[in-house]
């Protein structure tokens, strides 16, 4: 998007702002099914965790797309948005039995990553065909926050343990009907990922009525000039020339899925925020925002460097700040960026805000959500409205003292 169209948004909608762009959303689906065009039954999840507006759950809904899902409550927003249940998969996580059986009575895919509640599941629904979430134990990607797939995370069941699997289902003739790996955020190389999958497809010829492997997601999306992306065509053509031999040695046709979130949404979004104040100490020139971690966190949280724009003056000169918001803690966005000129009333772009942006959002310091647009056919649709006080205040049971 433009500069220009993103001010006339922050004008029109106010600031601080998420604005989401369709035809991006849109174009990364595109690419990643093109890239396994070969792939005869190909099922892309959408990770609906990274961001789960109900429009954006329709737009990727008529993409084609399925709906991965973590929380019984984002089981019941895809439903709402409009998916059946045989176009959702719930991949939970230390979750209870109880909510696991609730989805499962809705009659969605299930992704068991726990020996014991397999156990549990099978005995109680051996007719029940169940998806299984295992941890090849690969470290892809730089940051060990959000690399799941190593020897310490709490994901998955180790493919040590598939012999224990296999007795599971030995005694309890439950039915394994898919394999399922997410090695975490952030795959740099194609290489690691494609020695992933080996070891998935080792743990999958091992159960005979499989009706799909699920290679997660992690794909990596720039986040600034020079950043490595992962190059999903390349890893379409190896990927689907690997997956075709193994369909023919497995002797049955099988769905290859994928299930990303940053990939279809992280560059589609952008963030507005009004600068408040310039602040000159000694040593730094201080932007303050009027906004904070509250509503995006990822900077604080894990060191994300998304990219900052200064709209409001574009070609001016570059110089370097210290971008912050205002929450009363440690609240930095970037330290040290080179941004072009800023005048207070100016507004800031921050690039990458498609994927756990808004959906990690808070009411830290009882500030109300940003609202929420999406920008399709050159027009700005509001597509959730900013928080007001009486949101606040909703669930509040004021007790007289
Ligand atoms: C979060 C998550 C994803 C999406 O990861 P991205 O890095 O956003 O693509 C996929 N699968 C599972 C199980 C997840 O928890």
């Amino acid at each position: 998007m433009q500069p220009k169209e993103l001010l006339t948004l922050a004008e029109e909608f106010g600031s601080p702002l998420y604005i989401y762009d369709a035809t991006t959303i849109e174009h990364q689906y595109n690419r990643l099914t093109a890239a396994f065009s070969k792939v005869e039954n190909l099922r892309i999840n959408y990770a609906m965790k990274a961001l789960s507006n109900i429009t954006i759950l329709k737009l990727l809904k008529k993409c084609s797309s399925g709906l991965d899902t973590v929380s019984y409550q984002e089981v019941q927003l895809g439903l709402h948005a409009g998916f059946t249940p045989d176009k959702i998969i719930f991949t939970p996580n230390g979750v209870s039995f109880e909510e696991i059986e609730e989805v499962a009575k809705l009659g969605v895919q299930i992704n068991i990553d726990n020996l014991s509640v397999l156990e549990h599941f099978g005995a109680k629904y051996p007719k029940v065909p169940v998806c299984i979430r295992i941890n090849p134990h690969v470290m892809a990607g730089g940051n060990e926050n959000i690399s799941v797939g190593h020897i310490d995370s709490k994901f998955g069941i180790s493919i040590y343990q598939i012999p224990h699997v296999l007795r599971i289902v030995e005694n309890t003739k439950m039915h394994i009907n898919g394999i399922h790996m997410h090695t975490g955020s952030d795959i740099l190389d194609i290489e690691v990922f494609l020695y992933a999958a080996e070891i998935l497809f080792d743990a999958a010829k091992q159960f005979k009525e499989l009706d799909f492997l699920d290679f997660g997601s992690g794909f990596k999306v720039p986040y600034k000039k020079g950043d490595i992306e992962t190059n999903i065509e390349e890893l379409g053509k190896k990927l689907t020339k690997r997956f075709l031999a193994f369909e023919k040695e497995y002797g049955r046709t099988l769905t290859l899925a994928f299930e990303p979130g940053k990939f279809l949404v992280s560059e589609a979004g952008f963030f507005l925020a009004k600068v408040n104040v310039v602040k000159q100490t000694t040593s730094t020139v201080f932007a303050g925002i009027d906004s904070g971690f509250n509503h995006l966190i990822r900077p604080m949280f894990y060191g994300s460097q998304h990219q900052i724009e200064n709209i409001s003056n574009p070609k001016g000169k570059e110089r370097f700040y210290t971008v912050v918001g205002y929450i009363c803690e440690t609240d930095t966005f970037a330290n040290n960026r080179r941004i072009a000129e800023i005048k207070e009333g100016d507004i800031l772009c921050f690039k990458n805000a498609g994927a756990y942006c808004f959906s990690m959002a808070s009411n830290y310091n009882s500030r109300f959500k940003p609202a929420e647009v999406l920008w399709k056919d050159g027009k700005g649709h509001l597509i959730s409205k900013r928080e007001t006080f009486e949101d606040l205040i909703k669930n509040q049971v004021v007790v007289e003292v």
